[in-house]
């Protein structure tokens, strides 16, 4: 049994659900431009539809600080909903009061509406008792199927599964399902990739993780930072001095675990950073003063492909080089491409998100290859972290 209450653990028929989804999806012109997290909502939708319940979909969009702003309006988000459901929903100007209460009111068993964005209200953002409570007053039943916001503890996100009994939506719990099989009770040997920019960003990542992997390969321009820290000079490279003892510390925390650190051997280094840039290949220890690191090398990368080879399980974060700038794009390429293959193989099982992760393996043409790609950012990274997430706590049970 899930450790989670899901939507089998409740009776929706005839039941008005607030359906908390993350719809803040990319949009132009009024216009959504990457419909990914929508199409990721339709399962839940579809089958709380099916059962008969009342559906009522809530989000928030943009950051419109608490105020009602025409520009952080969902309506465009219904729209692109109504063309992906093939059918009409209703669209209520506001998620709480008169307006909500009165689209609720007329809707039938199997109907879909969407309220206007959450964080319109102040309350939201805080987790206002009296706007968790307006909120609920138009629900019977609470679903939480939006991972991607579930590292806050808003009315929405969090307060409701303590008003009305609430359950993991479908998307929600093939997340946490497919988080639960790669860290908290993974098929080792698990190795974790690391990538990236700066060690400023992933501290408490990296601690949780040298904690947890068997195999821990720091790539990117993180990895200048701990090239440096023990001693080696890196140029002109990406590289933050003050994170030295940092890195230092995490290397020693992961001696103390038994997690094999994976550093670069080889490093491809270039005098100016833009695209096709003369470049050469050198050993890690070998950077001059006037060079920067823009990718891993390809013994690096051979180093990597022999470890994933040997790994049941990976979790990656963080691009190994500066994969957006051909051809530094190389390294991360050619080692997703590998993790991909061992996936297809059915060898290993591959979980990859938060930040720049999703653009970086779409640019390696295998986002679909991988076992789960979260689209999560910000609350991936957190639980990457190994932070109890409030949403998710919420709906333990
Ligand atoms: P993050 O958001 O921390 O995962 O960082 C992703 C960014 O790190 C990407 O924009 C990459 O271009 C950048 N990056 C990765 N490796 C390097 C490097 N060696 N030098 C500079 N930037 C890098």
């Amino acid at each position: 049994m899930s450790a989670f209450r899901t939507i089998d653990d409740l009776a929706v028929e005839g039941k008005r659900v607030l359906v908390r989804v993350d719809f803040n999806v990319p949009a132009k012109d009024g216009v959504v431009t990457d419909a990914t997290r929508i199409e990721r909502a339709l399962p839940a939708i579809e089958e709380l539809s099916k059962k008969g319940a009342k559906i009522i979909l809530l989000s928030h969009f943009g950051r419109p600080g608490g105020k009602r702003d025409e520009k952080e309006s969902l309506r465009p988000v219904a729209k692109k909903l109504e063309a992906l459901l093939g059918r009409k929903i209703a669209f209520a100007d506001d998620c709480i009061g008169e307006a909500a209460a009165s689209i609720a009111e007329a809707m039938k068993n199997g109907d879909v509406a969407m309220f206007e964005n959450t964080r319109f209200h102040k309350g939201e953002e805080k987790n206002d008792p009296d706007f968790v409570k307006a909120l609920a007053a138009n629900g019977d039943l609470y679903v939480n199927d939006a991972f991607s916001a579930a590292h806050r503890a808003h009315a929405s996100t969090e307060g409701l599964a303590h008003l009305l009994p609430a359950a993991a939506g479908r998307a929600m719990e093939k997340e946490l399902a497919y988080l639960a099989a790669a860290l908290a009770a993974p098929q080792r040997p698990l190795i974790c990739i690391v990538g990236g920019a700066k060690v400023s960003t992933k501290i408490e990542l990296l601690l949780n993780l040298v904690g947890k992997a068997d195999m821990l390969v720091v790539g990117g321009g993180m990895a200048n930072t701990f090239l440096f820290a023990k001693g080696t000079p890196v140029g002109k490279s990406l590289c933050e001095p003050d994170l030295a003892a940092t890195a230092r510390e995490i290397m020693e925390t992961a001696r103390a675990k038994g997690c094999d650190i994976v550093l670069p051997d080889d490093v491809v280094v270039a005098k100016e950073f833009k695209a096709n840039a003369a470049h050469e290949v050198r050993a890690s220890d070998a950077v001059k003063a006037d060079e920067m690191i823009l990718d891993i090398g390809p013994d690096s990368v051979d180093a990597i492909a022999a470890k994933i080879e040997s790994a049941k399980t990976l979790v990656w974060n963080g691009p190994l080089g500066a994969f957006e700038t051909t051809p530094f794009d190389t390294a991360t390429v050619e080692a997703a491409r590998f993790a991909a293959k061992r996936v297809k193989a059915g060898k290993l099982v591959a979980v990859a998100g938060g930040g720049d992760t999703v653009a970086a393996l779409s640019h390696a043409g295998v986002e679909d290859d991988f076992t789960y790609v979260s689209t999560a950012g910000g609350a991936f990274l957190e639980w990457l972290e190994g932070k109890d997430l409030p949403g998710v706590a919420a709906l333990k049970r």
